[in-house]
């Protein structure tokens, strides 16, 4: 039987891997065993679970296969920002960042290989989706960064953000799954708070996450405050135009009572001026909130630019003076391609 029909070890639950193991007569308790391998010590094949005979392991081998993520190219800037570029078992690409501060190590990890929505600015929007990565394909990247951060750093991953390839909430389920594995004391047991999940503004699934009292922090890539500037950044806010979006802040930050990151780009002489400063001192008073604003790395095929420092620090200036929390970021990884999707790209360009 070729690895390709079999089924994913890593789409069972742990109830399932109990059963499976009662039903071919051994003992309820292997398949938590399993489960542990597969979460707490990140296995990518059965042959490592030592606790397991042979025999189980091959049992395991008969019934089922694992599709591990596996790292294809690396870059590394001069200011220690790694990106790679991994492939998946049916050949897609996808990226996850390595981004070192001091003791803090974020690892920026993808939720779907490409994305649907088309952000004028992006490359991963260039492509379109491929699919939704199942979780064990977002956790095999915590793992890989994990690692890579010890490897070279010494220090291991202090925060997560769901902010490379794809929607999040629009691969919701895999997204949770992953997070439950990441963060549970039967996986990685990393803390949920160190978790941040960046979305386009799918109003109706950030309610559910407020509803399904998820506990990971929420970060909204803004942008622009007025509807018509968005929706030619992000076509999404057509259908989910700044009032929705604004609403459904309000009511996640209502259940949960944390403050919202909102993340925005400045594209020079595009959402830089005096009046977009103040829509979003305007937009940002309606919930707790902290504001990143990001330098813009041009990407190949987009048509916006990098702003001026000058522009970027008056821009900070307005919002301050509101009394808005701010942190300026110059763009990480400026000598790489670290921009989302153009690592994978990239890859993807040389077959
Ligand atoms: Fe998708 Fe995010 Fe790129 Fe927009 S910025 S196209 S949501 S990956």
């Amino acid at each position: 039987m070729s690895d390709d029909l079999k089924k994913d070890i890593r789409t069972l639950t742990v109830e399932e891997l109990e059963s499976f193991f009662e039903q071919k007569g051994e003992k309820a308790f292997r398949g938590r065993q399993v489960y542990e391998w597969l979460y707490k010590n990140s296995c990518t094949s059965f042959d490592e679970m030592t606790s397991l005979s042979l025999e189980l392991r091959k049992l395991l081998n008969r019934h089922f296969a694992l599709y591990p993520i596996r790292l294809v190219s690396e870059q590394v800037s001069d200011d220690g920002t790694v990106k790679q570029a991994y492939r998946l078992h049916d050949d897609h690409l996808i990226e996850g960042v390595l981004i070192p501060a001091g003791r803090r190590m974020t690892a920026c990890i993808s939720s779907q290989a490409g994305c649907a929505l088309g952000c004028g600015f992006c490359a991963t929007g260039f492509m379109g989706l491929k699919r939704n990565l199942e979780a064990a394909e977002i956790y095999d990247q915590v793992v890989l960064l994990n690692r890579l951060a010890v490897q070279k750093y010494d220090h291991p991953l202090s925060n997560i953000v769901l902010m490379g390839m794809g929607e999040p909430l629009l691969n919701y389920a895999g997204v949770m799954q992953a997070v439950e594995w990441i963060t549970s004391e039967k996986g990685l047991g990393m803390s949920s708070g160190r978790i941040t999940l960046s979305t386009a503004g799918i109003a109706k699934m950030i309610r559910r996450l407020a509803d399904d009292q998820v506990k990971i922090r929420l970060a909204l890539s803004l942008h622009a405050c007025d509807d018509e500037k968005r929706s030619t950044l992000m076509p999404i806010n057509r259908s989910n135009n700044l009032k929705a979006v604004k609403e459904s802040l309000i009511y996640f930050h209502r259940a949960s009572g944390n403050r919202i990151t909102l993340e925005y780009i400045l594209f020079g002489g595009f959402n830089d001026t005096e009046e977009d400063a103040r829509n979003l001192v305007r937009f940002a008073s309606h919930f707790p909130c902290k504001v990143n604003l990001i330098e813009y790395n041009p990407v190949a095929g987009a048509h916006y630019v990098r702003p001026e420092l000058p522009q970027m620090k008056r821009f900070k200036a307005i919002l301050e003076k509101k009394g808005l929390t701010v942190h300026l970021r110059r763009s990480r990884g400026r000598d790489i391609d670290a921009a989302c999707g153009q690592l994978a790209t990239r890859e993807g360009n040389k077959k």
